[in-house]
């Protein structure tokens, strides 16, 4: 069980604001604040690169923390400055040539998406999304049935970013493996949010950001690479490799050959205490509060006369998604932000292949953390039923 309130006098927003975009950016602990700010404090007293060196078992510990999260060797961690970079980082890696093929689910992340058809314009890969099974998540069978020794790589996001259903993850990369296809997961939604692991995942890479579910800093994110999965990034620096002489060069061989020698250290000073806080809580117990809280809110929504929730799914978590009859997504943000209640937009844009398919305006996105309340929901509840009342 979480100490709510004890959480919640953790995170001095809490009392300003009902923070309901933990999908879009969370609301730090006061710890992984302060962390960032002693750390900042220290670093313009000291010299940057005296202070890095003075804290390196604390900058260590924060691969470690990573490590612990994800059920994997600190090692097979790369940090990276946001989700996206650990994303193009991972994707840029893998050669594609004319006729590989790409396999998609259909609430696939925009950036994702783009870089897909960057790769099959200039490489020739082919781009595919597998099929949604009827209730929304990516369908294993037709999965199943669509590998072949053309598919190079199965890329996925793990929870998508415009609405609360989790796809498969771990059926697909039972797959992913016995094809001996790469496996890309964006578990950007999910890190922080369910409890990962990423043996039972079965994935080869995975990314994530700070700044959503770990309530971590904004500008931090992560990249997993399983031990074993040796591709050469795309790009190299003087940290990811060594020169050994005219044209000639050694490149790491754990994760970190993926990042660069540059980094905030506060910033990932602060993601380290994020980690710890979430992994001190339990993934467990953050997972079935978030889960629990977000099934009210759908039940809620459900029988408010003009809403119409939006959310696929069997299995599904913190993200709720909705329309409102006559009020359009940005307003009803506005109105909403007026009395200190954050959701956001999601729009078509984001989650394009899905949003076709569905024909999906913008959609409210009301994401649930933990550390929210029941009666939070209540006033939100409310706060709602007179916007769609006038
Ligand atoms: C937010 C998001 C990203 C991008 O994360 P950044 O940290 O902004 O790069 C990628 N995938 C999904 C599913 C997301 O929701």
């Amino acid at each position: 069980m979480i100490d709510i309130d004890a959480v919640r006098a953790d995170t001095p927003a809490c009392g300003l604001v009902l923070h309901l975009n933990n999908a879009g950016a969370s609301l730090s602990p006061r710890t992984v604040v302060d962390a960032q700010i002693d750390y900042l404090m220290h670093e313009a007293m000291t010299g940057g690169y005296e202070l890095a060196e003075q804290r390196r078992g604390q900058i260590a510990a924060v691969y470690d923390s990573i490590a612990g999260l994800l059920g994997c060797t600190s090692g097979e961690i790369a940090l990276m400055g946001s989700a996206t970079d650990a994303w193009n980082a991972a994707f840029a890696a893998i050669e594609f040539q004319p006729g590989d093929r790409i396999l998609t689910a259909e609430a696939e992340y925009a950036s994702n998406v783009i870089n897909f058809s960057k790769a099959s314009r200039e490489k020739g890969a082919v781009v595919e999304v597998v099929p949604s099974s009827e209730t929304g998540e990516l369908s294993v069978s037709a999965l199943e049935s669509m590998i072949d020794d053309r598919v190079k790589l199965i890329a996925v996001s793990h929870i998508p970013t415009n609405g609360g259903l989790v796809n498969p993850a771990e059926a697909i990369g039972a797959i992913a493996r016995s094809a001996g296809v790469t496996y890309l997961l964006d578990a950007c939604q999910s890190v922080g949010q369910l409890e990962l692991d990423v043996e039972s995942l079965g994935c080869d890479l995975l990314t994530a950001t700070g700044r959503k579910y770990l309530r971590g800093p904004r500008g931090t994110g992560f990249l997993y690479v399983r031990d074993g999965w040796s591709n050469e990034p795309s790009v190299l620096d003087l940290h990811s490799a060594r020169w050994t002489g005219a044209a000639s060069y050694e490149v790491r061989s754990d994760a970190r050959r993926f990042e660069t020698w540059e980094f905030g250290y506060a910033a990932l000073v602060g993601l380290g205490i994020a980690v710890d806080y979430a992994l001190d809580l339990g993934l467990d117990v953050i997972e079935q509060r978030i889960v629990d809280l977000a099934d009210d809110l759908r039940r809620y929504l459900s029988g408010m006369p003009g809403v119409s929730p939006t959310d696929l799914g069997t299995r599904q978590c913190g993200i709720v998604t909705f329309t409102v009859d006559g009020v359009g997504a940005s307003e009803v943000v506005g109105q909403l932000r007026d009395q200190r209640i954050n959701v956001s937009v999601s729009t078509p844009l984001s989650t394009p292949i899905d949003a076709e398919r569905r024909h999906l305006p913008d959609l409210v996105r009301a994401s649930v953390h933990y550390f929210n309340t029941a009666d939070e929901l209540d006033r939100f509840v409310s706060a709602l039923g007179l916007l769609t009342a006038r």
